[in-house]
């Protein structure tokens, strides 16, 4: 245990937590970011990042959030690489059990985002890494000149089918309904794109193969009919992405914190029911979750931060 009480900690190194470490930072609060893996969380994994502003064109999400991180130590922050296994929220000094480490503070910023949510049909979790992926950035140049299917028809499917199109011979976006979620413009490019296919009122019930994908059985939920659908022989597998959404990183602090749907539910402010602990980005209950809102998100809870801390509120104080 650290003898060292920081005044913020924030949990998780994406873009709202980053965002949080710049505001603290230069609000001269000293500040630990504590980060599981990779800074960055989801949006290392994303190919193309187009409607943050300032971001540059066809900015990879790497890039852009390489930039965040030298931002954010600009300011100060200290960040360790731990797994947060406990959080004591309640109390004047919150508590962080790690698997590596003890971290204290006055007040707690919980960032940690979300993760991919699995497709759940059978095999799926046997056959990751060795044919099925969550992440077109790295795995899909395993897939050069292969066919490659995309499962899920929103936003992140249809964009990160469109970036799979530069290795595979062929992307199929097999989706359970008619029509994509996806917005139009994202929809637009898709449809424009020789290579890409579409598989409507499908879903993948099996993946097959022994120590690789070899084959996958889907489902038309309008007509029942099932189909199997092998590897070309020459290539002996393919690639199956599972792009349908994520699940929040909540459940540690499910006995604590009000959840709604896995989602921690905050003020507009970022303020939980605890006073002291606030949540920002893809975690929070919220209509709309993308960089801009995280980042958003990150620096209304580090002003509050500051604000519990000074003794101070931040709404309508003119
Ligand atoms: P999402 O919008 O929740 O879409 C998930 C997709 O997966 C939907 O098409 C859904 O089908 C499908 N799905 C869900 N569960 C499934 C299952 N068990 N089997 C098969 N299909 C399933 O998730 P997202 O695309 O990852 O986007 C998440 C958030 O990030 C959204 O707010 C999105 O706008 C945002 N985002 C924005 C951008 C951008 O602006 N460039 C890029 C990426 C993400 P239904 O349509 O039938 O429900």
């Amino acid at each position: 245990m650290q003898d060292k009480i920081y005044d913020v900690i924030i949990i998780g190194a994406g873009p709202a937590g980053l965002s949080a470490a710049i505001y603290t930072g230069r609000a001269r609060l000293s500040t630990l970011i504590i980060e599981k893996e990779k800074d960055g969380g989801q949006i290392v994994i994303t190919a193309e990042i187009d409607n943050y502003p300032g971001s540059l064109p066809h900015e990879s999400g790497p890039s852009l959030i390489g930039r965040m991180v030298e931002q954010a130590q600009r300011f100060g922050a200290e960040k360790v690489y731990d797994t947060v296994v406990e959080a004591n929220l309640t109390g004047d000094v919150k508590r962080v059990k790690c698997k590596k480490g003890e971290y204290a503070a006055h007040t707690i910023i919980i960032a940690s985002g979300a993760h991919p949510r699995p497709i759940g049909c059978v095999g799926e979790r046997e056959l990751i890494g060795k044919g099925v992926s969550y992440c077109a950035t790295c795995d899909g140049a395993f897939f050069e000149d292969m066919d490659i299917y995309v499962v899920g028809g929103g936003d992140t499917a249809v964009e990160e089918a469109i970036y799979l199109t530069k290795f595979g011979r062929k992307v199929t976006v097999i989706h359970r309904r008619d029509q994509l979620r996806a917005i139009k413009s994202i929809q637009d490019r898709a449809f424009q794109n020789e290579k890409m296919n579409f598989m409507w009122d499908t879903v993948v019930t099996e993946l097959h193969g022994d120590g690789i994908l070899e084959s996958m059985t889907v489902k038309n939920v309008k007509t029942g009919e099932e189909t199997v659908i092998h590897a070309n022989e020459d290539d002996g597998t393919f690639g199956v992405f599972g792009f349908v959404g994520f699940l929040p990183e909540s459940a540690l602090y499910a006995d604590q914190l009000a959840l709604r749907n896995g989602y921690i539910v905050t003020d507009d402010n970022m303020h939980t029911e605890i006073p002291g602990v606030f949540a920002a980005g893809d975690i929070r209950e919220k209509s709309l979750r993308q960089v801009i809102t995280a980042a958003a998100d990150g620096a209304i809870a580090a002003m509050e931060a500051n604000a519990y801390i000074e003794g101070y509120c931040l709404v309508n104080a003119g």
